[in-house]
């Protein structure tokens, strides 16, 4: 039984570290925030790297012992959260050299990449399957550990919206409630609140939105020279790919940001809303994701990357 191995793995190892990918979102956050909390209550004290950190997940506990780097050579034990690829993992070289490796992740893509591979792709985040193996390990969820996990919960979700939310979500933020978590708190904090600068991109990127394909995809990119603009800061460019997805009669909304380190290089996100597998689509250019929640990286031009993107979706349209 792989938990009762992870835990196992989890006892013998003195130094551990805990990893999860770029552009980390809050369920990324969350996760690894989580995982460094209950540790804690099994007597270890782990290293949590994270190089970019977005400012909105400031206020969650842990917060300050986060390291960008680690002076560790070899580290007993590596756990990748949230993560469905090794190249995408921030502080793969930890991973790499530490003596054993576990991965726990939601991502159907998921390359297994880990010895101990525990990936449930029905778990609407990567904080939900936490629930269960804290719970497993008797390991208990107080308000700190909840305010992680929940954090990952509803940025991965929407807010509770999307599909794949089921009833244990829901039983989970109930119980949460009733330990004293401030959920709308963190519901505004991590959902509600918009910085001035992913306020003057949204603007930007909502000129430039183009409806293709009859209005079901809806276009739209930022440069680095937006970026620069409106003096964005990590994580200010986090939602844009929404919005397109939420217009009526749209199946596919995508959003193309401009890689800071290479100017012919763009960042694709995907969002679909009833039948176009986003993550097939984000494979095809070595990427992947959700069903629902994609991405990938593509060389060229807007318009060329554009053209790449149109061609594979023009494929699979109704
Ligand atoms: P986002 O559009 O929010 O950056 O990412 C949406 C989903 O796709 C997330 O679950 C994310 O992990 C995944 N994803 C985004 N970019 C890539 C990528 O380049 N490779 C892979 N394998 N997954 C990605
Ligand atoms: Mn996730």
């Amino acid at each position: 039984m792989t938990l009762d191995n992870i835990i196992e793995e989890i006892r013998k190892a003195e130094k551990i570290v805990i990893l999860t990918h770029e552009t980390p979102d809050g369920d990324a956050i969350g996760s690894t925030l989580a995982m460094k909390l209950a540790l804690k209550q099994l007597g270890k004290n782990a290293d949590v790297i994270i190089k970019e950190f977005p400012k909105v997940f400031d206020f969650l506990p842990e917060r300050e012992e986060v390291k960008q780097q680690s002076d560790i050579e070899k580290y007993d034990l590596a756990i990748s959260l949230d993560c469905a690829d090794f190249k995408r993992l921030v502080g793969n070289e930890y991973f790499e050299k530490a003596k054993q490796t576990i991965v726990i992740d939601h991502h159907g893509s998921n390359q297994m990449y880990g010895d101990i591979n525990f990936v449930n792709p029905v778990s609407p985040a990567c904080c939900q399957i936490l629930i269960g193996m804290f719970q497993y390990f008797n390991i208990e969820i107080d308000k700190e550990l909840g305010t992680c996990i929940l954090t990952g919960i509803i940025t991965d979700t929407g807010g509770f919206r999307y599909s794949k939310v089921t009833a244990e979500t829901f039983e989970f933020t109930a119980d949460l409630l009733q330990k004293g978590v401030n959920v709308s708190d963190i519901y505004k904090r991590v959902l509600d609140t918009k910085t001035k600068a992913n306020f003057e991109l949204m603007r930007r990127t909502l000129d430039r939105m183009e409806f293709l394909e009859d209005g079901k995809i809806t276009f739209t990119y930022i440069t680095n020279k937006d970026l620069e603009d409106v003096n964005a800061g990590i994580g200010d460019h986090e939602g844009l790919v929404e919005i397109g997805r939420d217009i009526e009669g749209v199946e596919v909304s995508v959003f193309i940001r401009q890689r800071e380190d290479n100017e012919n290089a763009y960042k694709v996100s995907m969002r679909s809303n009833d039948y176009v597998n986003v993550s097939d689509v984000c494979l095809m250019f070595g990427g992947g994701g959700h069903e629902r929640a994609a991405g990938a990286l593509i060389q060229g031009s807007i318009e060329q990357v554009k053209q790449k993107i149109m061609n594979e979706l023009k494929k699979i349209l109704k």
